[in-house]
């Protein structure tokens, strides 16, 4: 990492990821490339933060394909750190965002935040960029990370970028791969948080009412929870005022997959943040297409 960043120089921007690089992943690179003068994406697929040994012996992979789509996007290195270059040996520091990172994920997924703010620590002071890049698809990812380079004083500024959906509403994630015949299912969710953000638009405020259109939508056992909760802290909120987020997470066989919508309210009314869909299938279906 050190030699990566003694290449780089200029204003650096970095985008770390776990791979299986999809369109979501793509948009922060291209930011970051306009926005900086070199960008720094890693690919490291970070056992910390899997409470599920299963998920991260199934997590898809393609270290090539994922080198040949960075490299297009313009991102002027791709680090791919060996396990023992990120820790000499198990680390046995791990960096928790209090509140913020013990909720929801941190609730279902035991040390599941602790280990993503570990490793993105890790990579900060490894790569030390001026701007780092990070998608609101994982908006508790974000505020946890907002907060500790804060608290940690890492003069770098984080940058949250708009959730990428595919064409017909799913968040892009690498699992989706994993989704098989249960991707008409899963559908479900967004299908769920666009009723809510509707309902939103037309006024309504009251999680009660924008999380029960999220619970209606989700068949029966699959959803583990949605929530309207205040989004840099992540805690629970009754009415969607200042900055709210309606966070799910949901489970369709093995796979389990996150989705949200942002509810920004003001004066005016207020406007949902669904983020933005692609015209064409996702990348990660190949040429198969869905
Ligand atoms: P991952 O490889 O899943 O750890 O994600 C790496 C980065 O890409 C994180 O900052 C994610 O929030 C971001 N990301 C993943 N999926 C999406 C998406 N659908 N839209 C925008 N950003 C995403």
């Amino acid at each position: 990492m050190a030699e990566a960043r003694a290449q780089a120089g200029g204003v650096v921007g970095l985008v770390p990821t776990m791979g299986f690089l999809h369109e979501g992943h793509l948009s922060l690179m291209e930011r970051s490339v306009a926005e900086c003068d070199q960008t720094i994406a890693t690919l490291y697929v970070n056992p910390l933060q899997f409470d599920d040994p299963a998920d991260l012996d199934r997590y898809p992979a393609d270290q090539d394909r994922d080198l040949a789509l960075a490299e297009a996007c313009g991102v002027d290195l791709m680090v791919v750190p060996r396990p023992q270059e990120m820790f000499a040996s198990p680390p046995l520091t791990r960096v928790t965002v209090a509140g913020i990172g013990e909720r929801l994920e941190g609730e279902f997924r035991p040390g599941h935040m602790a280990g993503v703010a570990t490793v993105v620590t890790r990579l900060l002071a490894g790569l030390q960029p001026h701007r780092a890049y990070f998608g609101r698809k994982d908006a508790q990812q974000l505020a946890v990370i907002t907060r500790l380079v804060q608290d940690l004083g890492f003069p770098v500024e984080v940058v949250g970028c708009s959730l990428v959906r595919e064409s017909d509403g799913l968040a892009l994630s690498s699992r989706n791969v994993l989704l098989g015949e249960r991707r008409a299912e899963a559908l479900a969710l967004s299908r769920g948080l666009m009723r809510a953000a509707d309902r939103f638009d037309h006024g309504e405020k009251r999680a009660t009412v924008l999380e029960a259109a999220v619970r209606g939508a989700v068949p029966d056992g699959a959803l583990e929870y949605a929530r309207l909760c205040e989004t840099s802290t992540m805690t629970r909120t009754a009415v969607a005022e200042g900055e709210t987020v309606l966070v799910t997470a949901a489970r369709f066989g093995p796979v389990r997959i996150i989705d949200n919508v942002g509810l920004v309210a003001d004066r005016s009314g207020g406007s949902a943040d669904r983020g933005v869909r692609l015209g064409h299938p996702s990348l990660i279906y190949g040429s198969e297409g869905t």
